[in-house]
């Protein structure tokens, strides 16, 4: 494959932003392909390359991309202009439906983006109950800011800085870490704390360097332990949300959070985050209560205009019942490869994400930290070569679409087989 002209904007880009990039999970070495369009679920670099996408935007892309009903509500808003700092009618029409998918979300705020989303939330479930510590999970990413950044997964692993500098310890001495699918840990943490401990914050399965499925009743069990100690319980439903179950993965796995994140796939791939819960703790927010949070791009008009029209083609069409049978399957043909090569490798995942971890089934961050990262890497590049975009980094997971056809399932495998040496 030729790659002349990514290379040449990249010796360009790399002048003026840092690693060439807008974002670290971006950056591939020794340079990333600069995508000039997708549709469905190819994406085409500006050399002229086509590979199968299984990054997907990393998420929001359900549908595949270039989808024909989310471009026609983006471009009839367009025809009302984009940007009103005004209420709409569009945001009551999203609000509905997103209570009805999601019981526990009695009311919720639109942001931005997913970051915006869990920092509003965690300034909530601090302001609600007075208390200032919150308990994440090792390898939990929830998006780049203060409060999160503490062994955090996704790109602040893959580049070596899980614990970023330039915040300071007093913002970071009230994050504390628990290892995922641990209750006894996290029981003990919280006992320690309890006098001063506002939340408990998790991806309900473990997407960014995973994914990692919850144990047993690891997710009842965290209800119940949160509950009894009034710890509020913030589902960070980023990735999860409208995957696993149109619900999410509270309605997959029958637990009801206090707080709720979403993002990605809410807004149809236009910007979006959402917060919400119960609606005691959401009166507290401004301008009902004294917790602030403010955004001159909240409820954006495209981004609730294309969000309504993923949510409704994925209710009429019962999108998530039909990508989870597909992703069992597509994981089965995986497993079945990757036991024949590398029997000591794990095919991971749930509903449409997957991943293959180059080491043994994963229970935590520091079981995914023994994956072999380099040979994945490797793996990676071989992969692309042969027409098949993973993500660029083994602490992050897949994402099938709608789109994925099975020709392209079968190539993937045939390109796995051959590559995974
Ligand atoms: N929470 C989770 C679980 C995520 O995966 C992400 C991003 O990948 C975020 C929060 C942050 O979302 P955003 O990138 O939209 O700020």
């Amino acid at each position: 494959m030729n790659f002349e002209k990514s290379e040449k904007l990249y010796n360009t880009a790399k002048t003026m932003i840092p690693g060439g990039v807008s974002s670290p999970v971006r950056a591939i070495k020794p340079f990333p392909f600069y995508t000039a369009s997708a549709n469905g679920s190819k994406i085409y670099d500006e050399d002229g390359n086509e590979f199968i996408d299984y990054c997907m935007a990393y998420g929001p892309m359900i549908l595949g991309h270039n989808p024909p009903t989310v471009k026609q509500a983006i471009i009839d808003q367009l025809d009302k202009s984009w940007l009103y700092g005004t209420p709409t009618a569009l945001e009551v029409e999203m609000a509905k439906r997103i209570t009805n998918l999601y019981p526990s979300v009695e009311m919720m705020r639109f942001v931005s983006s997913g970051s915006e989303a869990t920092m509003s939330a965690i300034r909530l479930a601090r302001g609600f109950t007075k208390k200032n510590k919150i308990i994440k999970i090792e390898g939990g990413f929830h998006g780049a800011h203060d409060a999160v950044l503490v062994k955090a997964g996704s790109g602040a692993t893959t580049h070596g800085e899980p614990n970023s500098p330039g915040i300071p310890a007093g913002v970071t001495e009230h994050t504390l870490q628990v290892p995922y699918n641990d209750i006894e840990k996290m029981a003990e943490v919280i006992e320690k704390n309890k006098n001063d401990m506002a939340a408990v914050i998790l991806e309900p399965v473990l997407g960014n360097v995973g994914p990692i499925l919850p144990e047993g009743d690891y997710l009842k069990e965290l209800r119940a332990l949160t509950a009894e100690n009034d710890v509020l319980l913030i589902f960070d439903e980023v990735i999860t949300g409208f995957r696993l179950a149109p619900g999410g993965a509270q309605e997959y796995f029958g637990i009801k959070p206090d707080l709720t994140t979403l993002g990605k796939i809410a807004g149809g791939g236009m910007p979006i985050g959402i917060f919400g819960g119960r609606k005691d703790i959401m009166e507290m927010i401004s301008p009902n209560g004294p917790v602030y949070q403010a955004g001159t791009f909240s409820g954006s008009p495209c981004s609730m205009s294309a969000g309504i029209a993923v949510l409704d083609y994925l209710k009429e069409n019962k999108v998530q019942e039909t990508l989870n049978k597909r992703g069992d399957n597509f994981r089965k043909m995986l497993s079945d490869v990757v036991g024949d090569k590398k029997p000591d490798y794990y095919v991971s995942g749930i509903s449409s994400l997957f991943v293959i971890f180059f080491g043994e089934k994963p229970l935590n961050y520091q079981d995914v930290l023994k994956c072999d990262a380099a040979g994945y890497m490797e793996f990676f590049h071989k992969m692309l070569n042969s027409g098949v975009f993973l993500p660029p980094s083994q602490f992050e997971t897949n994402f099938i679409s709608l789109a994925h056809t099975d020709d392209d399932f079968n190539k993937t495998v045939e390109a796995v087989e051959k590559n995974i040496v």
